[in-house]
């Protein structure tokens, strides 16, 4: 489980986020595909993280992966840590943001070029900025 941020406390952050924001960045819980706010926006931009603010991806990267979920093909350099996630039965590498450690997704070895990777993002994880 992701450790709130240092200067806010696990009550603070239940009650600034959303229900939804709260499960999936806390409690690694994966919204709906199809029902994000992000799956199906492509505006110019970036997304930070929904906790703590920090810079995560680029709208240059992102790309529609058909699968319901806002996906990129690179992140930030630094931004994000992964970690072995061997829950559902699958094997799959999570990724958290390196700041505060909300869960934000998992990446994918199936993405196009030119990294290959596809991250498979919560849009209740993320928040757009133009
Ligand atoms: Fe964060």
């Amino acid at each position: 489980m992701a450790e709130p941020t240092k200067n806010e406390s696990d009550a603070d952050l239940r009650a600034r986020l959303t229900p939804e924001q709260y499960e999936v960045t806390q409690h690694k819980d994966t919204e709906r595909p199809f029902t994000g706010e992000y799956w199906n926006h492509f505006d110019p931009g970036q997304y930070r993280c929904i906790v703590c603010g920090e810079l995560l991806f680029d709208s240059s990267s992102k790309f529609d992966a058909g699968c319901g979920w806002p996906s990129f093909n690179e992140a930030k350099e630094g931004a994000i840590d992964t970690h072995e996630d061997r829950s559902h039965g699958m094997v799959r590498d999570e990724i958290v943001c390196h700041k505060c450690g909300a869960h934000l997704g998992h990446v994918f070895p199936d993405g196009p070029t030119p990294t290959g990777l596809r991250y498979c993002v919560n849009s209740a994880s993320i928040k757009f900025q133009k």
